[in-house]
């Protein structure tokens, strides 16, 4: 810990006598606290229908049926998804007849093999566009890139590692694979690929004496389904609903998704007017799932709409942040709080989606080197020395971000001076703890390691 972190540390203690809490911010504690949902448990979330939440990243589910069972969602890794398997026979010997994929996400479908024996006719199924996403991230060239495990956590150190926020933290993928949500698809090793696919709007199985329907429902995915068993009124969304702020933008950057869609396909789960909802992560809601539904809808809805009318306003996205804040009676609802998507990145993507990358400011048409525009502050405070002087008060006046701001500008002014790089990782550690989005916050943290090896080098 640098002198930075100790001043920080002995404010605090001196201020709450409480050298544990001091330590935690209330964005860390938030985020542990969720963390409790993820205790390995199985659910009974209706009759004939069992979850398991905490064993693997995502859901995976049991339908019970008279002459074998369903699983939706096998899970991430094949040595996980065998522990879930064990749980469920406990509950059911029955055979398994069926595995249905609601989308084609390593994290949902990778533990197939747990489940599936290939002499025993089991039907897999998913929608015909199956695996969409990691195909168009491998076209576009940009599987294996860092942005993934940053925002996932895996290069933190140990201490610094909580989650994801809808999850169990997840695993590192081992070497040659890619068992992150959505990242890549060399993950064959391990793959069992769908044996029946549909290309309609939807179909009903009848398997095992189980009526189960599966419907298109583009969102987090472009191959999204979700899964609707009649009989107990039970919605599947697959990742197109968990307790969090949906993933409209990824940070780790991937396939652009479609807000309109998601809407969408969220419309269509509440005109079924299910009891209870089983989404890809975090655990199910039972009995209120048409509100919850119909909330995260329209709250999405909400920031849609304040997004388009503020943009042609001339506001720039940053602006629209502000703008479209959720009102009162949705932003209490802890299933729509950003644990795992952002509003900020929601309204920031719906943004760059429709309107590209020009944010409306015509300054942003003329813009001048990163460098020069370090040159300009350092000319304004009356040379570097100050800038780093001024970077360093922030720093004991407890302003990290102020301080990260403008150790940047003196990182660009002196490449090769290697306090402006420690001091930056000191801040973005303290930013990055105090940061509730778990994807932003892992990154920050990731960022602050490299700039402190930068620094030691
Ligand atoms: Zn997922």
């Amino acid at each position: 810990m640098t002198k930075y972190c100790n001043l920080i540390l002995v404010f605090l203690l001196l201020s709450t006598g409480h050298a544990a809490v001091a330590q935690q911010s209330e964005a860390t504690q938030k985020l542990l606290k969720r963390n409790e949902m993820f205790e390995p448990a199985i659910i009974e979330v209706a009759e004939n229908v069992y979850t398991a939440i905490g064993y693997q990243v995502s859901a995976n589910t049991m339908i019970v049926g008279d002459d074998g069972v369903i699983i939706i969602d096998p899970g991430q890794q094949v040595a996980a998804a065998r522990r879930v398997r064990a749980e469920f026979e406990r509950i059911s010997d029955l055979p398994v007849r069926a595995i249905v994929y609601t989308h084609g996400h390593a994290d949902h479908s990778n533990g197939a093999s747990a489940f599936y024996d290939p002499e025993a006719g089991i039907e897999v199924w998913a929608r015909s566009n199956y695996w969409s996403e990691p195909n168009r991230v491998e076209a576009a060239g940009l599987t294996g890139g860092v942005r993934p495990s940053n925002t996932q956590g895996f290069d933190l150190r140990p201490e610094q590692k909580i989650g994801v926020g809808v999850a169990i933290p997840p695993q590192r993928p081992p070497a040659g694979s890619n068992q992150v949500d959505g990242v890549g698809s060399q993950a064959k090793p391990v793959r069992i690929d769908p044996t029946h696919m549909f290309s309609e709007e939807r179909i009903t199985l009848d398997i095992a004496g189980i009526s189960l329907e599966l419907v298109a429902a583009p969102g987090e995915t472009a191959d999204q389904l979700y899964a609707w068993l009649p009989k107990q009124r039970v919605v599947f969304p697959g990742d197109n609903f968990y307790q969090s702020w949906p993933n409209v933008y990824p940070l780790r950057g991937t396939a652009r998704r479609s807000i309109r869609d998601w809407i969408s396909s969220l419309d269509s789960m509440v005109q079924k007017d299910p009891l209870h909802v089983v989404g890809g992560h975090t655990t199910p809601i039972l009995g209120t799932a048409n509100e919850v539904l119909t909330n995260y809808r329209d709250a999405m809805q909400w920031v849609h709409d304040r997004t388009i009318e503020g943009a042609k306003l001339y506001m720039t996205p940053d602006e629209l942040v502000e703008y479209a804040a959720l009102p009162a009676h949705l932003a209490e609802l802890d299933y729509l709080a950003e644990y795992y998507g952002s509003i900020w990145g929601t309204v920031r993507d719906i943004y760059a989606q429709d309107l590209g990358w020009f944010d409306g400011d015509p300054l942003n048409l003329h813009r001048e080197s990163p460098l020069r525009q370090s040159e300009r502050m350092a000319e304004l405070v009356g040379g570097v020395d100050i800038l780093w002087t001024k970077a360093q008060e922030a720093m004991t006046a407890e302003d990290p971000l102020g301080a990260a701001q403008l150790a940047q500008h003196v990182i660009r002014l002196r490449p090769n001076n290697p306090e402006p790089k420690l001091l930056m990782a000191d801040a973005l550690d303290i930013i990055g703890e105090r940061t509730f989005n778990a994807p932003a916050r892992n990154y920050t943290l990731s960022s602050a390691n490299r700039f402190r090896a930068q620094g030691a080098d």
